[in-house]
């Protein structure tokens, strides 16, 4: 049997992941943070210093990497040949060069496959990314899509740099942001829209329970 899929699309900084995991929570799901696959992958290439343009360099390396993904609590740990790169994929640097893995399509099915096989080991899950209700699931019981104003997100990611301790200046945040939505929407590979059956939520004045009780309503609604 197909498992029950919830997928949450959007772009960055619109707090798709706390949305994701407390729902997961909600609906004793597993949560699936498919962006981490991709930071993961960015920076395994920038450690092997591959040239992130040469997909074949970089597939090579994904076969002989260990990529392994632990939920402890509410923190994803993500690990690569056994070495804890947690913080090290949140840094600015993987982020700016994530384009180059996200932007292949080769690299893409490849993680893929990989989304597929670790939801078909749970009967719920609720995954976030930018395909995953238009690609990687498009049978899924329900479908979001989240938006906001790109002002709000970049004073969340601000807000969220500051709880950890890496407080960065809010223009280029705000820069990084905006060159990530485009890259992120204009690539022609599984580009970041909404699918055609997704229920899409503007999240610019609704904090992250808001937003996981509107879904809520919304599956109570589709069930009743
Ligand atoms: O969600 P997060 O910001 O961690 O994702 C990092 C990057 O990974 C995104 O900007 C996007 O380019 C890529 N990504 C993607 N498809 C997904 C998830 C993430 O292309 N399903």
């Amino acid at each position: 049997m197909h498992p029950f899929i919830i997928t949450i699309d959007g772009p960055a900084g619109v707090g798709k992941s706390t949305v994701a995991r407390m729902l997961a929570k909600q609906l004793s799901a597993v949560f699936l943070d498919t962006g981490a696959s991709y930071r993961a992958v960015t920076v395994a290439a920038m450690n092997a210093g591959i040239d992130m343009t040469d997909t074949p360099a970089v597939l090579e390396m994904m076969d002989r990497t260990a990529f392994e993904f632990e939920h402890e609590g509410d923190v994803l740990k993500v690990f690569i040949d056994g070495r804890d790169v947690t913080q090290a994929i949140r840094q600015p640097r993987v982020t700016e060069n994530v384009k180059f893995v996200a932007g292949q399509s080769q690299l893409r099915s490849r993680l893929v496959i990989l989304q597929k096989q670790f939801a078909a080991q749970f009967d719920r899950v609720v995954t976030e990314g930018r395909d995953q209700g238009t690609v990687v699931f498009p049978d899924a019981a329900s479908k979001f899509f989240l938006a906001a104003d790109p002002k709000e997100r970049t004073r969340r990611r601000h807000e969220e740099l500051k709880a950890a301790g890496k407080e960065m200046d809010f223009e280029m945040l705000h820069e990084q942001i905006v060159t990530r939505d485009a890259s992120d929407e204009n690539r022609t590979v599984s580009p970041l829209k909404p699918a055609s059956d997704a229920i899409h939520i503007d999240t610019t004045h609704i904090d992250a329970e808001g937003v996981v009780n509107r879904i809520l309503e919304v599956l109570n609604e589709k069930d009743g």
